[in-house]
């Protein structure tokens, strides 16, 4: 009975209301968290899995030695691979494409590589606007290394200071 009261008491004051009225108030006037993006933008760890990238070393030799270990371990089976041997006897890739709208960006690959060819880097802004676009050939791979290459040698040396 007691409980029914209350319950016609808080209808008639509108008690709830004011209660929700007082939360939104409190946040009317304190700290705001919203980011104003693309404005603003969040911190990122170094660690972040964005657009893949192909790695080359300073002489500009391609890292890749076709171990097809990344094809492998891909879950998404997002990766493929085709390759051949060189006449000095190394092997290089003749095809590595990655199917973006297939990975999981989950960074398998880049684990598994043993020479830090493949990798994710901090690129989150991209986009495709037709079928095909976010399919990324090799040559895609590596001017997305070229052109950041500072950048993710910069986050592997911090990657490797806490392993
Ligand atoms: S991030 Fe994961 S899903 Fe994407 S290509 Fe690499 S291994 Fe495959
Ligand atoms: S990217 Fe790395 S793991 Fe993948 S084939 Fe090349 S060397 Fe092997």
């Amino acid at each position: 009975m007691f409980t029914r009261i209350k319950h016609f008491i808080d209808t008639f004051l509108l008690t709830e209301l004011l209660k929700g009225m007082a939360v939104t108030g409190r946040y009317l006037f304190g700290r705001k968290f919203t980011v104003q993006y693309p404005d603003e933008k969040t911190p990122q760890s170094f660690r972040f899995r964005g657009l893949h990238a192909q790695r080359r070393y300073p002489n500009g030799e391609e890292r890749c030695i076709a171990c097809k270990l990344c094809e492998a371990v891909c879950p998404a089976m997002a990766i493929k691979i085709e390759s051949e041997q060189r006449t000095d006897g190394t092997r290089r890739t003749t095809v590595y494409d990655i199917d973006l709208t297939k990975c999981i960006f989950c960074g398998f690959c880049e684990e598994a590589c043993p020479v830090d060819a493949i990798v994710e880097t901090r690129i989150f802004e991209y986009h495709g606007e037709k079928r095909g676009d976010l399919y990324y050939t090799k040559d895609m791979l590596l001017a997305v290394g070229d052109k950041y290459e500072a950048q993710i040698a910069e986050d592997r040396a911090q990657d490797a200071k806490y392993r």
